[in-house]
This record gives C-alpha cells, structure tokens and sequence, in this order.
C-alpha cells in the first residue's frame, strides 16, 4: 500500500513561535480582572516590596504585582496577604531565579504561629505569609 505524504495546504501557515512560557497561570494574568486588580495595588504600594527593597533607603518602583505564594501551588489569586508589589526586571527575576534553585520558600502560618498549607490559608485561616 502506498502511503501518501501529508503536506500541509499553503493556506495553513505553522503555528505561532510563543515567546513566553505556557502556564496554567498565563490567561490569569492576561484577564481584565487581574490587570485591573494588580494596577490599583501597585497604586497604593507603588515600590518594590521585596525583602532587598523594604529595608532599602531607595526601593525601586513597581512594575508588577506578584503572588508571594504562587497560584500554581495553591496561592490566594486576590487575597491582599499574598499580594506583593515588586520590580519584575530586577527583584522579581531574582526570586525566579531563587525558586528554580530551590532557595525560595513561601511559609504559611495561621494565627498561633503554626505552619499552614496555603490551601488552608485560602479556606479563612487567619494568620500571615512570609518568605526566605
Ligand atoms: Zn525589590
């Protein structure tokens, strides 16, 4: 039997070269909702609240709002505790680089200093959120 090779119609132009990484995340962030939310905090907190920027005389401004704990892990999307401005070029490429080395930790405690899974944060528990 003969096998036909398949050729793609010039009409059909190959897909797209994406230039950011696909997440789960992605249209989150792309929604107007999101956008609209992290544009108003960022007006309220308008520099860098990274740990190098809080104790810094000159914090740099805030070009983006970032999820101390991130959503993909079960991180609050709206909830203002795990909501942090920060500098995406500078502090906020540092804490990627940090969390692909494993040197970033979000911590969860709940009111009486225990540690907390961040799905149970989620769920009402009061307390804060801190990272190393
Ligand atoms: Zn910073």
């Amino acid at each position: 039997m003969l096998e036909k090779k398949f050729k793609k119609p010039p009409w059909q132009k190959p897909a797209p070269v994406r230039d950011k990484p696909v997440s789960s995340d992605y249209p989150f962030y792309n929604s107007h909702k999101w956008r609209k939310h992290s544009l108003a905090r960022r007006k309220r907190h308008p520099t860098c609240e990274c740990s190098a920027c809080r104790v810094s005389d000159d914090p740099l401004d805030a070009t983006m709002t970032d999820h101390i704990i991130p959503i993909r892990i079960g991180g609050s999307k709206f909830d203002e505790r795990n909501l942090q401005s920060m500098n995406k070029l500078k502090c906020h490429q540092i804490k990627r680089q940090k969390e692909s080395q494993g040197l970033y930790e979000a911590h969860v405690y709940n009111e009486n200093s225990e540690k907390v899974s961040a799905r149970k944060f989620n769920e009402g528990v009061r307390g804060s959120i801190s990272y190393s």
